[in-house]
């Protein structure tokens, strides 16, 4: 049996969550999908301190908590640990499949986030959220007169890098090769800050620390040597992947992945919007994410309104 709603949103982050309590305030019945438990990628972060609201802070769970709170209050639906596995059109609806059935909508958002590539090495999954991490702009501060160590030599790394430099001690920047793959002006600034130092044909072997990071094993691609440098965080940046596979014939990406809306985050599909870290956008942070979430709400209310007459 196939479930019938007027909107369905996938993914239950900061984006999703917003835009079903928009829906269920805006009166449009609302499914929100989500693979595993709803909260998004601030479910990683120990402490959120940029999120307006909270001057002492808030733990990522418990701020998503209470989106989740907030949303269920005004009746949305939030069904835990649905994946879904594709998306078709049927007489102008959108049919979603699911790995726990079937559902229908007029409309459509997208808030399936982004994913930071993982290396895979030894002691990155077991340290993590105890100095390892995938967000410089959420974790920074935490590393505040301490030694850390960047991974990655794009655009994210040397700009995350960058801004991990005005808060630590020093930051060591592991590149597999000999020369950055950022934008020159980045290389310009990185190479000027005496805060940063460069560790070329470095490969990262392991993560190391008992309780939290300690160091980070790393091997020279060209005499194989290795070698531990000592810092008390470690941070990724060797790419990201948006959630888009389930979506991909409706939508137009950029280069890099990201679902392309216009500002009223429509895609290019009638009905079917994209918000949050899978579109593509130029800060992705849990206050973009909500602001998203809203536009894609009001713009998708307005879509099942006219198609309603
Ligand atoms: P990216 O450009 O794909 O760079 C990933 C970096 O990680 C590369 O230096 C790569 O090394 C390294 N890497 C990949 N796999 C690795 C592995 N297995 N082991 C060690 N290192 C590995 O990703 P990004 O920096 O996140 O940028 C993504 C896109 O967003 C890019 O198009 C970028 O231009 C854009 N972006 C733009 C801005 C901006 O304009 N201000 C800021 C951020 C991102 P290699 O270089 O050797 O391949």
């Amino acid at each position: 049996m196939i479930e019938d709603y007027e909107a369905l949103i996938i993914g239950a982050g900061p984006a999703g969550l917003t835009a079903g309590l928009y829906l269920m305030r805006a009166g449009i019945r609302t499914l929100v999908c989500e693979k595993v438990l709803p909260g998004g990628a601030p479910l990683n972060t120990g402490r959120i301190e940029n999120y307006p609201g909270f001057p002492e802070g808030i733990s990522g769970r418990e701020l998503m908590d209470r989106f989740a709170a907030q949303a269920r209050a005004f009746g949305l639906a939030i069904r835990e640990f649905s994946e879904v596995k594709g998306v078709s059109r049927t007489e102008g609806r959108f049919i979603v499949s699911l790995n726990d059935g079937e559902a229908a909508a007029d409309g459509l958002i997208v808030a399936s986030g982004s994913e930071p590539v993982k290396l895979g090495i030894p002691g990155e999954i077991e340290l993590a959220g105890r100095g390892i991490s995938y967000c410089a702009t959420c974790d920074g501060m935490f590393f505040k007169g301490l030694d850390v160590a960047v991974i990655g030599g794009g655009d994210s790394a040397i700009e995350e890098a960058l801004s991990l430099a005005n808060i630590v001690k020093k930051v060591y920047v592991v590149h597999r090769r000999d020369s950055l793959r950022a934008q020159k002006i980045l290389k310009e600034r990185a190479f000027n800050n005496p805060r940063m130092e460069f560790l070329w044909n470095s490969r990262p072997v392991e993560v190391v620390g008992t309780r939290e990071v300690e160091g980070l094993i790393v091997e020279d691609t060209v005499t194989g040597k290795r070698n531990t440098v000592a810092v008390s965080g470690v941070f990724f940046y060797v790419g990201y992947e948006p959630n888009t596979a389930f979506v991909g014939e409706y939508v137009d990406c950029d280069p890099t992945g990201y679902i392309i809306t216009d500002d009223r985050c429509a895609t290019r599909e009638p009905g079917l919007y994209a918000a949050g870290d899978v579109r593509k956008k130029p800060l992705r942070q849990i206050s973009t994410a909500v602001g998203d979430g809203a536009v894609a709400a009001v713009s998708l209310e307005r879509y099942i309104l006219e198609r309603k007459g």
